[in-house]
């Protein structure tokens, strides 16, 4: 049975229940957070605190609890369940008023919903062959930097990425990629790695920030710079990276190959800092 949190009760997740008339359901307004749990531990969890704070910011409200009462909430939660790697879901929405109207209410009154589900683990398929991804025209809105739970331009365009049996859609917008439909993309040219840089086009990812870390420590160089779109055509290595994915090496774009169709030497190095970096952090006490 997994056990949620909703507005200060902790209840299986089955029972828990909010109004027909939450503006989350109305007009997905609210803002959301996916934390890997690694050996009990919430992966980088004052990060993805903080960019929840800017996301409700952006969104014009209130954090509903301060760090600390974040930090004991979700503490509580993880004992409650079942232990091993998870995905750690939390989503704030501005709650239910009277009736439907695009209106701000002066006085919200938040829903604050966490769960956690199993991690999913990367395929051995994946470590050894990579994945495939295409590329479309990124549809959605320009607040892409809000971790927004209004979520359907990403999903129509993951899913058309799935329906080719593909796992990323790689997006471009006005000739230059943003992002993936739930991912943050890297490219490697003549052994540097690009990335686009942060601001409203995508969203500031916390892994994408690690590989960088992680990518310098172990020599290698990077970049962050706008990435035309015909550069993801003739890439050395493609990568794409995220919460719950790590980092996927794309080794497929568009049916073409991109370098010689398996992980390259690069994305090699950095997965296997980024397996040390979890290692360490999970056994850490
Ligand atoms: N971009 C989008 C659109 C995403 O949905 C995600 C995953 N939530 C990411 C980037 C990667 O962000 P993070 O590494 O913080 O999970």
């Amino acid at each position: 049975m997994t056990i949620a949190y909703l507005n200060g009760s902790f209840l299986p997740l089955s029972e828990a229940r909010v109004s027909v008339l939450d503006r989350g359901f109305l007009f997905a307004d609210g803002v959301y957070e996916v934390i890997p749990v690694y050996g009990g531990r919430p992966f980088h969890l004052q990060q993805h605190l903080l960019r929840l704070e800017r996301s409700l910011s952006a969104i014009l409200l209130d954090n509903p609890k301060s760090a600390d009462d974040w930090s004991a909430m979700i503490e509580r939660l993880l004992a409650l369940g079942k232990g091993g790697d998870q995905m750690l879901y939390i989503q704030v929405t501005r709650g239910a008023s009277e009736g439907r109207s695009h209106a701000l209410p002066a006085q919200p009154r938040p829903t604050v919903l966490a769960f956690c589900q199993p991690l999913p683990q990367m395929p051995d398929s994946v470590r050894t062959q990579g994945v495939g991804a295409i590329t479309l025209p990124d549809t959605r809105w320009r607040h892409c930097d809000v971790k927004s739970i209004a979520l359907l331009g990403n999903v129509l365009l993951a899913n058309q990425a799935l329906n080719v049996g593909c796992n990323e859609a790689l997006l471009t917008r006005d000739g230059h990629l943003t992002e993936g439909a739930s991912s943050n993309v890297f490219v490697v040219r003549d052994d540097v790695i690009s990335t686009p840089p942060n601001g409203k086009e995508l969203l500031p990812g916390i892994t994408r920030d690690l590989i960088l870390k992680l990518a310098q420590q172990v020599g290698l160089q990077t970049c962050e710079r706008p990435i035309a779109t015909e550069e993801l055509a003739v890439a050395d290595e493609i990568w794409i990276s995220s919460s719950t994915r790590e980092l996927y090496a794309v080794t497929q774009l568009d049916g073409q190959a991109i370098g010689n169709q398996q992980p390259g030497p690069l994305w090699q190095k950095v997965y296997d800092a980024f397996q040390v970096f979890k290692q360490q952090y999970a056994t850490q006490s």
